[in-house]
């Protein structure tokens, strides 16, 4: 198997896409997300884990996190998540918290950084960073949210990963990615039907920057972050 090493050994730098919804999105190396029926995700793609707040359910959550831990051990999951907290969603809010802290705690035991969905519920996001004292790393997804609440997710330490938002030059997405700094940025196509390279290209105009400059800084921050190790 050979999940994302051969790109070092054949290839100029990669396309990297941290958040996909579809097995098969184009990027050199893509992180497919599965929320559910977790044994899917033995084969040779690199995938995300992790229980969705939309997707909670109160009768099933232990079973469904222990499903979630025995999986999330496999060399090609490389993140857990998205988990998260979301205020515009039916769930039960306690039930998202207990679901988000486990896991985290999760993430933490097993070294491997979380991807986040937080919606309107960003304080709580840092107070439970800040609580459960994580060490491992937290990029908060499809991040398209205003600059204020950035400054507080960058002093706490997290990352950002942003996607169809930078294709409107207006969007709090777009005037962000270029005063962040640059090792905490990635970039993703989550659930729609594009090409990472095209948020590529409105990243890399956006930042004023040659796209290759643009994917060695990419590659770089997803080396850090995921741990990722040079044959
Ligand atoms: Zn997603």
């Amino acid at each position: 198997m050979c999940f994302f090493n051969c790109y070092d050994l054949n290839h100029s730098t990669p396309y990297i896409n941290i958040h996909s919804h579809h097995l098969g999105a184009d990027g050199d190396i893509t992180i497919t997300n599965t929320h559910q029926f977790f044994e899917r995700i033995i084969d040779s793609n690199i995938h995300s884990i992790g229980l969705h707040p939309w997707y909670l359910n109160t009768n099933t959550l232990n079973e469904d996190l222990s499903s979630l831990e025995r999986y999330a051990h496999l060399k090609n999951v490389i993140a857990i998540g998205e988990c998260g907290l979301d205020k515009l969603c039916q769930t039960d809010w306690e039930l998202q918290k207990k679901a988000f802290i486990q896991q985290i705690q999760i993430a933490e035991k097993l070294k491997k950084p979380v991807i986040i969905h937080c919606v309107k519920a960003f304080n709580e996001l840092i107070e439970t960073k800040k609580e459960l004292k994580v060490k491992t790393p937290m990029i908060v997804h499809g991040y398209n949210n205003n600059k204020h609440i950035a400054e507080q997710l960058l002093q706490h330490g997290f990352y950002f990963s942003f996607g169809k938002s930078l294709l409107k030059s207006d969007s709090n997405a777009s005037a962000l990615i270029v005063t962040l700094s640059k090792e905490r940025i990635f970039l993703e196509t989550d659930d729609a039907d594009i090409s990472i390279k095209t948020i590529f290209d409105a990243a890399a105009s956006r930042l004023q920057m040659n796209e290759d400059e643009l994917k060695a800084i990419i590659y770089n921050n997803f080396k850090t972050v995921f741990q990722y190790e040079r044959p």
